[in-house]
């Protein structure tokens, strides 16, 4: 493994019961990357990232944080690793400031580090405005912002967010991934998330889970390009006509299918003036001149003509298609008490302030 590699999985499985949450995924996340960790829900994001911070064991593979063993080496993985779970480990009646320096004494800082690291994490993460309330007056989009604070003052090389924008209105969202991407610019970073516009916006590298097992992992363009197709929009008027009468919407959808190369024709909900379709060919092909030319025979007036790649939410849509529990049962019960074990254990941990504090360490 190289000393690059700063997120290491390899075989990682997880059952609960006779359930697989996790199915022999593998990956790696090399230092400097911010890396979107993708699928639907229930898919195994959380579970992944609770096994990298050590909060619960997996059931076979191997996963190394900074080239520490999960298993073998706790206590150094957290000191490396930053994590905001799901829901964030705050306590509601805390000064932020005061909650910050608590979660810097968790991690062993000194009065001269703690306000050091802190200068930064104010700047980074937005909280100058905050630091004297109460946590529990704070607007969602600010609890993140000082979860995030949390993660990262014992200043750790690699963060680990899990969904860090789920519930935030739309304001919120787009503030705290700014945040999350002048993070990323010193720190390698896993994120997970479930909105394809955050992974646009703040990663270059995605990898898609699904059902428990890794289904893509690639640069976004990669990935875009993943399903071989490329997308037309095309809309004439169904108004004017530059000669004879507009055309009817099957007319149009009937000579679009006529076409070499049109793999298939969608019509597309438009206003009256327009009949619009969303048709797909192969990649590397280029249908718009014989889509242009079929327009002026006919004789049709041209509203719109335009060629995408594929959507990173198309491809994730095919890739994730039927992500249903059910079928991932496997029937070995002699796996249950196991996990029995371990949801006690993980129960007792997040009962520990000191611990859910620190979220990992
Ligand atoms: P995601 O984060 O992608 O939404 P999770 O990793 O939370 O998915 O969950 C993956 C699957 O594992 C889900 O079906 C979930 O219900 C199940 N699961 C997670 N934790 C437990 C647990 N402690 N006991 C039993 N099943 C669990």
């Amino acid at each position: 493994m190289s000393t690059d590699v700063m997120i290491y999985a390899d075989e990682l499985s997880k059952r609960f019961g006779n359930f697989r949450a996790l199915d022999r995924i593998r990956f790696e996340v090399r230092r400097g990357e911010v890396v979107g960790f993708l699928g639907p829900n229930g898919a195994g994001k959380s579970t992944t990232m609770r096994i990298l911070t050590c909060f619960i064991s997996p059931t076979d593979g191997t996963a190394k944080i900074h080239g520490h063993d999960v298993f073998d080496e706790p206590l150094e993985v957290r000191r490396k690793v930053g994590y905001l779970p799901q829901r964030a480990p705050l306590y509601q009646d805390m000064l932020v400031w005061d909650y910050l320096r608590f979660v810097a004494d968790m991690r062993g800082l000194d009065e001269s580090t703690f306000k050091a690291r802190m200068r930064k994490v104010v700047e980074v993460c937005g909280l100058a405005q905050v630091l004297g309330k109460d946590i529990n007056t704070l607007s969602h989009g600010y609890r993140q912002r000082v979860g995030l604070g949390q993660a990262l003052v014992h200043d750790p090389p690699i963060l680990i967010l899990d969904e860090p924008t789920s519930d935030l209105d739309p304001n919120e969202k787009a503030e705290v991934i700014r945040y999350i991407k002048e993070i990323g610019k010193e720190r390698t970073v896993l994120l997970s998330t479930h909105n394809l516009a955050e992974v646009e916006a703040a990663c270059a590298r995605a990898i898609i889970i699904s059902k428990g097992r890794i289904v893509a992992d690639g640069p976004l363009d990669e990935i875009r390009a993943r399903t071989g197709k490329i997308r037309y929009v095309l809309a004439v008027s169904e108004q004017t006509a530059e000669r004879g009468k507009a055309p009817t919407a099957t007319e149009v959808q009937s000579a679009l299918r006529a076409i070499a190369g049109v793999r298939s024709v969608a019509e597309l909900p438009t206003d009256e003036k327009a009949h619009g379709f969303e048709l797909t060919g192969d990649t590397g092909g280029d249908l718009r001149s014989d889509l242009f030319r079929l327009v002026v025979s006919k004789g049709w007036t041209l509203l719109e003509l335009r060629r995408d790649s594929q959507t990173l939410e198309d491809v994730f849509r095919d890739l994730t298609k039927g992500d249903e529990r059910r079928d991932r049962k496997l029937g070995a019960p002699d796996d249950d008490d196991r996990d029995e074990r371990e949801d006690k254990t993980e129960t007792r941990r997040s009962e520990s302030p000191k611990e859910a504090a620190v979220s990992g360490g």
